[in-house]
């Protein structure tokens, strides 16, 4: 009997014990891990710079008001600042409370300069921006507001592709566009780097904000530290959250001067957001990951396990439908049942989760080693063959 509420479907799975890319459950069973925590883990289990700057900090300070100074959380917002577009930083605990700061931060500009009617967000139907009132009704998902009226007003959707209706609905109360960069929980959908400048411009022109939701996809995931840097678009807000902590649970809302110009004192404010003890952890990850040499081989590897996906999918063109996605943010699209298929991998110990549009998603930890991913790779392809 479990007195956990039942709005999870759980696996009788559980772990005693975690170690890089690999998880220990409690029968005894040893696990490649390629869940990580959904993109969370990003350096692996237990890493042993996270493990020293968690017990060296716990030691010394864990929490304190941010009606102080948190030098942590400066050193931190001043790293993020210095690798970004972001001029300000503001710290949350999560992905869905960084989001929500987010359509805040967009509307409280608007305000702060005279346009109060400037208040609606554009959305993707069927994204996934969180799971609060408002992240909810900004996903434009059915099944997510089903029974949690009244409607939050102010968010309008198009389809992922959409542009003619994108266009027909801005107007004059328009704040922003806020989509991910690339759809994590949707199924791994990438918007191409042509139209990330699109939407750019289209912002411009009507001058309103443009906000890139990389809770998922940001903090190394894809090579780059941010999903949208190669399109050399510069975003105004962007939230982030799950890679950041390394496994302790930070968000952020990363922003430009000019929209930071509307949070004046007393506007917003968190009161775990943004404590030394997550802030210490956060330093660690950010240190490993903004290191140039670290992304490459992110980039490198990662190549080579979406190119040899490539070629299981060609192998077994009636399993495998479409591999999707970028670095190790990967979808494998199946013509097969996903839940079948996603037991069959973990029968061969590799741990891998769900997305929309039957997606298996792939999420090693950013330090995966390259002999973890053919392991991966093997136990693919063999249950690829079991179809046949
Ligand atoms: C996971 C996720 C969120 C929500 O993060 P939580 O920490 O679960 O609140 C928001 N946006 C995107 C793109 C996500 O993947």
């Amino acid at each position: 009997m479990s007195y956990l509420v039942k709005n999870y479907n759980r696996k009788k799975l559980s772990f005693k014990k975690g170690k890089g890319s690999f998880l220990y459950s409690t029968d005894g069973s040893k696990y490649l891990d390629f869940v990580q925590g959904i993109a969370v883990n990003s350096l692996g289990h237990s890493h042993p710079k996270l493990v020293k700057a968690i017990i060296k900090q716990s030691r010394r300070l864990w929490h304190v008001s941010n009606s102080f100074t948190i030098p942590e959380g400066e050193e931190l917002a001043r790293k993020l600042a210095k690798k970004t577009f972001a001029d300000f930083v503001m710290f949350q605990n999560s992905g869905a409370e960084a989001t929500e700061a987010a359509i805040k931060v967009a509307r409280r500009y608007f305000y702060s300069i005279g346009k109060p009617h400037k208040n609606k967000i554009i959305c993707i139907k069927n994204s996934f921006h969180g799971r609060t009132l408002a992240a909810i009704f900004a996903s434009g998902s059915k099944k997510m507001i089903e029974g949690f009226g009244p409607k939050i007003e102010g968010f309008d959707h198009f389809d992922f592709g959409d542009h003619k209706k994108l266009k027909k609905l801005i107007k004059k109360d328009t704040a922003a566009i806020m989509v991910e960069t690339i759809m994590g929980e949707g199924g791994i959908k990438v918007i191409p780097d042509w139209c990330l400048r699109g939407l750019r411009d289209l912002c411009d022109k009507n001058k309103i904000l443009l906000i890139l939701d990389e809770v998922q996809c940001g903090v190394g995931r894809t090579g780059d530290f941010f999903a949208f840097e190669k399109s050399k678009v510069k975003p105004d807000i962007v939230p982030i959250a799950k890679g950041i902590g390394g496994g302790f649970p930070i968000g952020a809302v990363l922003m430009s001067r000019k929209v930071a110009s509307g949070m004046i004192p007393g506007t917003h404010g968190s009161t775990f957001g943004g404590n030394p003890l997550a802030m210490k952890i956060a330093n660690e990850v950010m240190n490993i990951i903004s290191n140039k040499s670290f992304l490459k081989n992110v980039k490198k590897n990662s190549q080579y396990l979406i190119n040899s996906l490539q070629k299981i999918k060609m192998r077994f063109p009636k399993v495998i439908k479409e591999i999707r996605g970028r670095g190790y943010l990967i979808g494998i699209q199946l013509h097969v049942n996903q839940n079948n298929f996603i037991k069959a991998l973990m029968k061969n110990k590799l741990l891998t989760i769900r997305a929309a549009e039957n997606v298996v998603r792939i999420l090693p930890p950013l330090n995966v080693k390259k002999n973890e991913i053919d392991q991966a790779l093997k136990i693919i392809s063999k249950v690829c063959f079991n179809y046949r």
